[in-house]
């Protein structure tokens, strides 16, 4: 981490003496685990994992990639940090985000570019770039990220690192700071699939802080070898459209042959509803958005600006720390949700997600999992798509489906582009099914 965190640039905070002193502690448990045979040694014992900064650690500022809350410091932990740390991980730092995790990029945090490891001209991928970065270049052995809209796997699938986003409902929110609270999930990226599911294991399942948290059994994520012989695999045709960089298209599609190699029938399926995720989700997210952010008001986090008067505080506060991506999606929220327009764009966009929703459903009567190309593109280059917000978005379009459709996601290396850059591929699954997802990566990789 001190040779590479210069030129990768994954952290917004480092918690190295936090991290030490847990790493004694680790220590200290293993040395009098190996004297009493009958302690438990726990099951994530010392190992190193970020968190990226929009979950709260208690005593860690967390930032948010946001001036607004350059100075926040939480009272509480969330509750998959607090699962992990009870798991005996050791927390080394607060990963760089996409302000409130809106991008595709990390190029819209408030502090710093992170540079992909695989070559430092270009993105990370977004909004969970730190993590995906800090994995990729061997500093952690896992990351905590979130997913809203493609945020864990798009990163993953840039850095050449595997990522799962979970069914909405399996992991507690609490402590994740709000951005679309119905779309938003935490998930974990690491080197494999098998590593990805242990670290999941242990921060998944019903939580009563957080009221969406499902009362599901978590299964053991048991992995082991062999073939896929009876797994249905679905390609979905909407998936395989025209801007879809041919080295994508190419790896994707060999990693499907893969897995028929070993042992699935691979069949097409349809969801037709694919072309309207896009303008769904940039309806609803930013609409959830622009409530969720109305909190940032100057009068309980953010360092309070010089003001006359309590409408001045408001329009400094929120004038000077949101960045222009948030205050763009305030904007398109605030409207969409306005008097009048209300039904014409939310209550449209609403039924619309239940089509997607419905589409799912339908393709996972037929198969069990369905295999597809996570962005049309590999990582590009800084400052690319700075100026073209709309050629950002449209980064996302394999990813808000699932989002949408609350379903799990698994970002998993499917191979290189003919500059060497990382191509990944995702598996979708049926809600709460994120076993499949497990199993049918590892037994590719
Ligand atoms: N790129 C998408 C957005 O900007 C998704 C982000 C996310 O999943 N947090 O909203």
């Amino acid at each position: 981490l001190e040779q590479l965190e210069p030129s990768v640039q994954a952290f917004l905070t480092r918690t190295a003496d936090m991290a030490l002193r847990q790493a004694d502690e680790a220590d200290a448990r293993y040395a009098a685990a190996r004297r009493d045979p009958q302690a438990v040694v726990p099951p994530l014992l010392g190992l190193p994992i970020a968190v990226k900064d929009l979950l709260a650690l208690e005593g860690v500022r967390c930032t948010c990639g946001s001036k607004i809350l350059e100075n926040f410091v939480p009272p509480y932990t969330a509750t998959t940090v607090r699962r992990l740390l009870q798991a005996g991980v050791v927390v080394v730092g607060k990963t760089n985000t996409d302000e409130f995790a809106m991008g595709s990029s990390t190029e819209n945090s408030a502090y710093q570019l992170t540079h992909n490891p695989w070559d430092l001209e270009r993105v990370p991928g977004g909004s969970s770039g730190g993590s995906a970065a800090a994995v990729a270049a061997r500093m952690v052995l896992a990351a905590m990220g979130t997913d809203t809209g493609g945020s864990v796997r798009q990163p993953a699938s840039f850095c050449g690192v595997t990522g799962i986003k979970p069914t909405y409902g399996r992991v507690s929110r609490y402590g994740l700071v709000a951005y679309g609270s119905s779309l938003d999930t935490v998930g974990v990226l690491a080197r494999s699939a098998e590593d990805t599911a242990l670290v999941f294991q242990h921060m998944a399942g019903q939580d009563d802080l957080d009221a969406t948290s499902m009362d599901l059994p978590v299964p053991e994520y048991r992995l082991e070898g062999g073939d896929l012989r009876g797994l249905r695999v679905g390609v979905p045709k909407q998936y395989f459209i025209q801007g879809i960089q041919p080295a994508v298209e190419e790896a994707v599609r060999a990693a499907i042959r893969q897995l028929e190699l070993l042992g699935a029938e691979v069949r097409e399926v349809s969801l037709p509803h694919t072309e309207y995720a896009l303008p769904v989700y940039y309806l609803l997210a930013p609409a959830e958005a622009s409530a969720n952010l109305a909190r940032y008001d100057g009068v309980r986090f953010s360092p309070r600006p010089e003001a006359e008067n309590l409408w001045d505080v408001f329009f400094n506060t929120r004038g000077q720390g949101f960045g222009p991506e948030v205050k763009r999606r305030i904007m398109l929220g605030t409207y969409a949700l306005s008097a009048g327009y209300y039904d014409a764009y939310y209550a449209k966009a609403q039924k619309v997600r239940t089509l997607i929703k419905r589409d799912f459903e339908t393709a996972f009567e037929q198969v069990d999992v369905i295999a597809a190309p996570i962005a049309p593109t590999t990582a590009f280059r800084i400052g690319e798509h700075t100026d073209d917000p709309l050629a950002m978005y449209l980064e996302d379009v394999f990813t808000l489906p699932a989002n949408l459709a609350g379903v799990p996601g698994l970002a998993f290396p499917v191979g290189f582009d003919p500059q060497g850059l990382p191509v990944g591929m995702q598996l979708m699954g049926a809600h709460f099914d994120e076993a499949t997802l497990f199993r049918t990566a590892h037994c590719y990789q």
